[in-house]
């Protein structure tokens, strides 16, 4: 089951690569991938996720132009992304399982290319940030309409501690970015926040803060050292964040202490 996760990410993440691609050019998503140098399309043979980048030696067919790292990067990053979910989450047995598992395969996918484009255009692409928060709600609608239990009260419903930390996390942001004029934070960094503080629900946020913050200062450092940044040039915020979030989800949830302490909430 494990392998089917991961060859479905590999497709999709090939695609996500393409809408990385087009959101930039304001194209539409649809229509045959071409190569962004010669404009050639690319066959269907040279279009197979992490294969292609190897056989085809990293070049173009047509042009010989270097394929940039970021496809075969991005195709084998949605790949595990994809495996791990469908480890983690999935269940045959349990068909509310399955739709647990598409609303992370696709809040992690989104994820993805958020997490790639700003690295690359050092900026969040908000029609991608919306369509998570949306598709977050209606999912936490159903779960909580499905699963409600009036004993464990209004904190156990997943839209409402997720509304408490998207809330907190954005005011968070918002207070950053306004103070420092935009220099330390942008306000798309403001939005991820919202967008992440709702997924993970309080007080989970606080933990993929810590840990985003914490990578953060570690890679400036590192970066700064190596000279290649210096203490005043940006480094984008998001990709940490999403780290942070990929993190809290995947091990803190499964750590015995973290699990008490969130109960505890
Ligand atoms: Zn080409």
């Amino acid at each position: 089951m494990t392998a089917i996760f991961f060859i479905t990410g590999l497709i999709i993440g090939s695609f996500l690569n393409v809408v990385v691609y087009r959101l930039n050019l304001v194209e539409s998503v649809s229509g045959r991938s071409h190569c962004p140098y010669c404009k050639k399309k690319i066959r269907w043979y040279d279009n197979v996720p992490i294969l292609s980048f190897i056989i085809l030696g990293t070049k173009c067919r047509d042009c010989g132009e270097k394929i940039s790292w970021q496809y075969p990067l991005l195709e084998m990053t949605t790949g595990v992304a994809f495996a791990f979910t469908g480890n983690y989450f999935f269940m045959l047995s349990n068909p509310i399982s399955w739709i647990e598992t598409l609303f992370y395969l696709v809040i992690f996918s989104l994820l993805l290319v958020i997490f790639t484009y700003d690295l690359k255009f050092m900026e969040i692409p908000m029609i991608i940030l919306w369509i998570a928060v949306g598709w977050t709600i209606i999912y936490f609608l159903f779960a909580d309409w499905v699963s409600f239990n009036p004993q464990l009260g209004i904190m156990s419903l997943n839209i409402f501690s997720g509304a408490i930390g998207g809330g907190v996390a954005f005011l968070f942001f918002f207070i950053l970015v306004s103070v420092s004029r935009e220099k330390w934070m942008g306000m798309g960094d403001a939005y991820l926040a919202l967008l992440i503080g709702l997924v993970l629900g309080w007080p989970k946020i606080l933990f993929a803060l810590m840990i985003a913050f914490t990578v953060g200062a570690i890679v400036g450092i590192i970066l700064i050292s190596v000279k290649k940044k210096t203490m005043k040039s940006q480094i984008p915020f998001a990709p940490f964040m999403v780290i942070g979030a990929v993190v809290t989800i995947f091990i803190l949830q499964s750590l015995p202490y973290i699990k008490y302490l969130l109960w505890y909430y």
